[in-house]
Parts: structure tokens; sequence; C-alpha cells
């Protein structure tokens, strides 16, 4: 091993820089990872323009990643040498109301790795080894990256719990959530399903992945019992929370721009009893997703639309801006 690796640095004002730079070494019950894989997502697109409240300038992103332990800090004793691991960035203090009730997601004191922390858009990242999960087999490193954002769904399966079952499930916004959420509402025995999204492209996609319809919004969808809000679009939010039925669920995932707000009509959710429930990224759904994982790798592994190399971040980037990708990765052995 060299001493030194390549990274990608951004600085919150839309530059991006590729540095040569120290491989950083594990501190006390820390561990280094060789990073195979890291998926963009919208937070880093947020980052990078400097837009995302958590971010600590210059910093590299790279918050959905996997790859292999190659070094272990003093006191380490989660994982060795050789392991193939996924990562939880979600690095909480583990002291604060919300940690110790079990909600993770909203810590007071969060420290994100690559928003807050180096991430791994780089060779190799130190991370505390609190927030490493071995990945069993069936896990490679298209889908490595897949278990943060599958988190996601499986913690708004866990806000709504026994609802999936035999359920009318309509996905609102078929971006790599909605079709993730999609594959796990087809896993856990989801009636039927229904996409909602302009693009032709990730219509198709959605019907691959498993949906038994798609349809670009023009028109309603009727007595849906959970609409799922992948999107933030504020009239996607509109048209989930009328479709529903009587004990509908309408499971806000999409991150909207907070100065938006959206019309809701009482009587409905009065006569039919709707429930508005919000899923906040990831809470403590990690682990459970690993075990999910290897059942819908073959599912879900056509969400990886486009791989680019260290490189060339800022093309991935771009592509990550299209309509035309869905997730787009970068590997550092991609060149
Ligand atoms: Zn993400
Ligand atoms: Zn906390």
């Amino acid at each position: 091993m060299t001493d030194t690796m390549r990274a990608v640095v951004v600085d919150g004002r839309s530059g991006i820089a590729l540095v040569d730079k120290p491989i950083p070494e594990p501190g006390p019950e820390q561990v280094l990872i060789q990073v195979e894989a890291t998926g963009v997502c919208g937070t880093d697109l947020h980052l990078i323009e400097g837009s995302y409240p958590h971010g600590r300038y210059p910093v590299t992103p790279g918050h959905e990643f996997s790859g292999i332990v190659v070094a272990v800090g003093s006191g380490a004793t989660r994982a060795g040498d050789g392991d193939h691991v996924g990562v939880d960035p979600n690095v909480n203090c583990g002291a604060c109301r919300w940690c110790r009730e079990g909600a993770k997601n909203m810590c007071t004191a969060l420290d994100p790795v690559g928003v807050s922390i180096d991430g791994s858009c780089a060779e190799f990242v130190v991370v505390p080894e609190s927030v490493i999960y071995r990945l069993p087999g069936g896990i490679d490193a298209t889908v490595g990256p897949l278990v943060e954002p599958l988190s996601c769904v499986v913690h708004a399966v866990e806000r709504t719990p026994g609802a999936w079952e035999g359920a009318s499930v309509a996905v609102y916004g078929a971006g790599s959530i909605g079709l993730l959420a999609v594959a796990v509402a087809r896993l856990l025995g989801a009636g039927t399903i229904t996409v909602v999204e302009p693009h032709e492209v990730r219509r198709q996609l959605a019907l691959t992945i498993g949906a038994d319809a798609a349809s670009d919004g023009s028109g309603p969808i009727r007595e849906v019992d959970i609409a799922v809000e992948a999107s933030g679009h504020p009239a996607a939010i509109a048209n989930a929370s009328r479709d529903l039925g009587i004990h509908g669920r309408l499971v806000q995932m999409g991150v909207a721009n907070p100065d938006v707000e959206v019309g809701l009509n009482p009587y409905a959710v009065f006569a039919k009893e709707l429930s508005i429930i919000g899923s906040n990224s990831l809470a403590g759904a990690y682990p459970a997703a690993v075990e999910m994982m290897p059942a819908l790798a073959d599912r879900v592994r056509p969400i990886v639309t486009d791989i680019f190399s260290l490189e060339d971040y800022a093309q991935a980037v771009e592509a990550a801006r299209s309509p035309h990708s869905v997730k787009v990765q970068v590997r550092p052995a991609a060149h």
C-alpha cells in the first residue's frame, strides 16, 4: 500500500477537486475501509452547492458505500482485515434524548460520514467501527452501496408496521428511493403496486423492478392503502393524499423544499381516517436492510444506471442531476 490516496474534495460553493492526500489512519475503535463503490444521492448535490445544513467544508462527499476493511485501530473488535462491509453513515452521539429512545436519525449531535466528516469518494475512508456491518454473500459492489438508501425504505416500513401485505401501494417518484420502495413492497407481499412518475425511462424501470402499473400522473389512482411520496414535489404530495382510500397512509419520504406548503382536505382525513406519516432517513434500519438485500439484489441491480471513476466525479454529479440516470456510482478502481 502506498501512503497517499486520491480523494474528491468539495468546498460548498460548487467547487469539486480531486486531490492526493495521506491515507487516513484509524484511531481507537475506528477502521480503515478500502472503498469499492459509492452512490451519488440528492444529499451530495445539496452538499456540493452548500445548501445542506450539516455540511462542514472542505469535505470529501460519499455516504452510500461498501468496501473492504484493510486496517483496524486499537480496541476495534467488530471486524478484521478483509471483511466486506457496508456503513451506516449517520454517526450519532448515543447520549441525547433521541438516541436513548432509539431514534438515531433525530440525534441532536449527528456527525454524518460524507457530510460533516470525510466520506467515501476516495480510495480509503476511516469510520467508527460502531457503524460498520458485515455484508453477506450475494451483495456485490453494485448493490452494496444501495443498502443505505434501502435502509431508508426499511425505516418507512418500520413507521407503518403490518400495513404492506396485500396493500394497494402507490409510489410517487421513481428515483432510487421510489424504485427501492417498489422492490420492498413486492417482497412484503403488497397487492397492487402503481408508480407515478413523469419520465418514461423511469416508469419502464419501475415496471422491470416489480410495479404492476406506471402512470405519468395525469389521472388519479383510487383507494390507495399506502401512498409512498418519494419525490418531494408538492404536486405529488397533494396527489398522494387525494388518492388514499379508507384508513390510507401517506408516507412522506421525499425531501420537499422547506418553504413549500400543499393543500390538504381535512374532510377526507376525517371521513377516511387517513394518517400522514413522516419517514426521515434510516434511523436504526441499516442492519435490517443488510439482511433484506440478498433477497432483493437481482431485482434492484438495474437501479444503478451509471458508473464513473473517481477522476470523473464532476461528470458523475452531472449524470445524477439528469432524469435519464437513476443511481449513479463512483468507483476508485473504475479507471
Ligand atoms: Zn444518500
Ligand atoms: Zn444523539
